[in-house]
């Protein structure tokens, strides 16, 4: 149950008084109660979130929350540890271990709230990047993700240019494969802009004004540049309305603003650690998606667009023309005798030629014609707004130039091709664009049969 919230507590008590604090705020609930238990309902219910009391009978707390890290069936799951003994040190031991947030009890209700609808969030925000992920790969067009780890930009904040050092002397011994920037509200991704924007901020709740931070927090959301940096947003451990609007306005974490003991660096180091590292991962998950997209629809060898993009194209050229009157030109390009061309010099000769082809329609046409490889040697051209005469000459100098090229081959020889031309005519009619490609295709033919190196025009087209 995606939605739901395990309760992991021995104390039965503990678990009604809170069963009935989320089922009022609409949560659904699971209860266990012990590590044992916990770990076999964890497995078995995927919950949104665990909610766990760090004394159980039968294992440590710090013990409970790595297994369920080690498990990949509950790595990702939001761990939220509570404890009736609050002290620094067992704060780091369970952030250590894996725990997303440490609560002392009694709760706060109204941080809680928001910590369990922040991380609630975050979760399902993760989860579905990690399903598409899975559907790019599953087809077949996603890399997995590598495990090179970039150097991160870190941006601290502060209320002041003192506070901001103190912060960055804290924290820069215990983050030193990351870089820390001190910037302002006024810069916040800093005053170089050749530099990629952070990928992580650290801002005080309050700078000059009261509640700038979280002003700041929820500009940088709305900017495509750091829209996915991770916000981490400081303020005093007494706020407690500030930190539950921070957490509804999309902060990733909380810190305390005072951060010079050595525990409370450690503990913003670890948070500010764990939001890196869930950063990395949604930029990968989310890189591999978008270069999965472009490879489903460019062709690699080329680097022009495959037969499923033509497609989807043509047909809005063909509402285009339909609804401006102006026509488009259709042609079919295929390479005389090139599996002579391979026959002689090779595959990988081969492929050079189709990517010289490739670059030489590329400089050759506008940007707005489209160019794509539909089959092995096989290019399709369309070009928008293009009358017949036009259509006729485009045609006979792209194939005048084709057989003028000399093409360099991998091992320095020079070759030479020819191609041969359908082309048709649309956009006047109420035809479907397949139906102009086969009259192109029908050209084609006529080209090939006719001596190759030529253009020729789809019968529908002559006639008209
Ligand atoms: P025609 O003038 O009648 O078009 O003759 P052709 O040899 O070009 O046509 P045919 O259809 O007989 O052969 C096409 C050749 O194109 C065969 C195939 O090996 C080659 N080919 C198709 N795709 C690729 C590719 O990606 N790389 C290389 N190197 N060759 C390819
Ligand atoms: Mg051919
Ligand atoms: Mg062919």
């Amino acid at each position: 149950m995606p939605g739901s919230i395990l309760i992991v507590d021995d104390v039965a008590t503990n678990r009604i008084v809170l069963k009935a604090k989320l089922t009022g705020a609409r949560y659904n609930t699971l209860q266990a109660a012990s590590a044992a238990e916990a770990l076999a309902l964890a497995a078995a219910q995927r919950p949104g979130l665990i909610l766990l009391d760090v004394t159980l009978p039968d294992m440590t707390g710090e013990g409970l929350i790595a297994r369920l890290r080690a498990d990949p069936r509950t790595r990702r799951i939001p761990i939220i540890a509570m404890t009736g003994r609050d002290t620094p040190e067992l704060r780091v031991t369970l952030l250590q271990a894996g725990a997303n947030e440490v609560l002392a009890k009694p709760f706060d209700e109204l941080v809680l709230l928001a910590r369990l609808r922040s991380l609630i969030r975050a979760h399902v925000g993760d989860e579905d990047s990690a399903l598409r992920e899975q559907t790019c790969r599953e087809l077949g067009f996603a890399e997995a993700a590598s495990d090179f780890v970039p150097l991160a930009r870190i941006a601290l904040i502060a209320p002041t240019p003192a506070e901001g050092l103190r912060w960055k002397s804290a924290l820069a011994p215990l983050l030193t494969t990351n870089r820390i920037l001190l910037t302002s509200y006024d810069q916040p991704c800093g005053d170089d802009p050749t530099r990629r924007a952070p990928d992580l901020f650290v801002i005080g709740a309050d700078l000059a004004h009261r509640g700038d931070g979280l002003r700041l927090m929820s500009e940088l959301r709305s900017h495509p540049e750091t829209r996915h940096a991770a916000i981490l947003i400081a303020s005093h451990p007494d706020a407690r309305e500030t930190q539950a609007s921070a957490l509804d306005l999309g902060a990733d974490d909380l810190l305390p603003a005072e951060m010079s003991t050595p525990l409370a660096a450690q503990e913003a180091a670890l948070r500010i650690g764990a939001q890196l590292r869930r950063k990395r991962l949604s930029d990968q998950l989310r890189l591999s998606v978008d270069e999965g997209l472009r490879l489903a629809l460019v062709d690699p060898l080329t680097g022009l667009h495959n037969r499923r993009y033509v497609n989807a194209h043509l047909s809005r050229m063909s509402d285009r023309a339909r609804r401006t009157g102006h026509g488009y030109a259709v042609m079919l390009l295929d390479l005389d005798r090139f599996k002579s061309v391979n026959d002689t010099y090779g595959h990988g000769a081969g492929d050079e030629v189709l990517a010289s082809i490739a670059r030489h329609l590329r400089q050759s046409l506008r940007d707005l014609d489209l160019i794509g490889r539909i089959g092995g040697e096989e290019f399709l051209v369309a070009l928008p707004d293009s009358s017949l005469v036009e259509g006729c000459r485009i045609s006979e100098r792209l194939r005048h130039e084709i057989a003028q090229s000399k093409i360099t081959l991998p091992d320095g020889q020079m070759t030479q091709v020819t191609i041969s031309i359908g082309l048709a005519f649309g956009g006047t009619r109420h035809d479907d664009p397949q139906h102009l490609i086969d009259e192109a295709d029908a050209a084609l033919l006529c080209a090939k049969g006719s001596g190759r190196n030529q253009v020729s025009l789809a019968q529908h087209t002559n006639a008209a």
